[in-house]
């Protein structure tokens, strides 16, 4: 019996690697800078449990410390909602699996992410050694307070849902600069929003509905 092309491991990742970025494409993400990132990092890199075999399907997974690495169009959607330009200063709170800082790490100048765990801190930020992303810090922090020393920033991104957007987030956000932040109960569906400050003051938008881990504070225990 010959080989067709589905046998072949090979052509499978591929053609599963497709089907991601039309995945994405179909569900809203359309910026080009955006997929371009999406198709350059490699998801199933930082899925390395036993749900790797899914790292190419539109749905979140688990990771360790009880955490998530949230959905791809979600993180496309986000990603796009945050409108990066080339010359950005981003903080992500949030480093779960580090997959979405390594997504920023291609679109902004310098990327710094935090997390509650050292542990996903420490693998993340093997895998961004391993992948030459030299423009991200990795940091073990409760981002809720942000990075005073580093602040301020063009671009937040919070992917841990908070009651309400954190005030010293906001007040590191730099005039004209975009947070985007699920808010809402951390048991029920939150609201993706996107708070963009004026020279005034802070405009909020509602995106759409998401469900994230809950945005807890202190330091985790691994
Ligand atoms: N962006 C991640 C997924 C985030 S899951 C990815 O691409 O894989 C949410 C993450 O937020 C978890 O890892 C959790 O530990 C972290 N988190 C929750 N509360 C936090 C806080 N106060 N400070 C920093 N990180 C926090």
């Amino acid at each position: 019996m010959t080989e067709g092309p589905e046998d072949d491991p090979t052509s499978g990742l591929a053609e599963r690697k497709m089907r991601f970025l039309f995945a994405l494409r179909s569900r809203g993400v359309t910026d080009t800078r955006v997929l371009t990132a999406m198709e350059r990092i490699d998801r199933g890199l930082f899925v390395r449990n036993v749900f790797a075999d899914r790292a190419y399907e539109d749905m979140p997974l688990p990771i360790a410390c009880g955490q998530t690495i949230s959905q791809p169009s979600v993180v496309g959607l986000m990603t796009q909602a945050l409108q990066v330009s080339p010359r950005d200063t981003v903080l992500e709170v949030g480093t779960g699996s580090g997959y979405q800082a390594a997504i920023l790490s291609q679109l902004a100048r310098r990327v710094y992410t935090v997390d509650r765990y050292r542990r996903l801190v420490r693998e993340a930020s093997e895998l961004f050694r391993q992948l030459d992303l030299a423009n991200i810090t990795a940091i073990t922090a409760d981002g809720s307070h942000g990075l005073p020393d580093q602040a301020p920033f063009d671009r937040i991104l919070v992917t841990a849902a908070a009651e309400d957007p954190p005030g010293p987030l906001l007040e590191q956000l730099k005039p004209g600069g975009i947070m985007v932040v699920p808010v809402g109960q951390s048991d029920a569906v939150q609201a993706l929003i996107k708070v963009t400050r004026t020279q005034s003051g802070f405009d909020y938008e509602e995106l759409r509905p998401v469900r994230f881990v809950p945005l807890v504070e202190g330091i985790g225990s691994e």
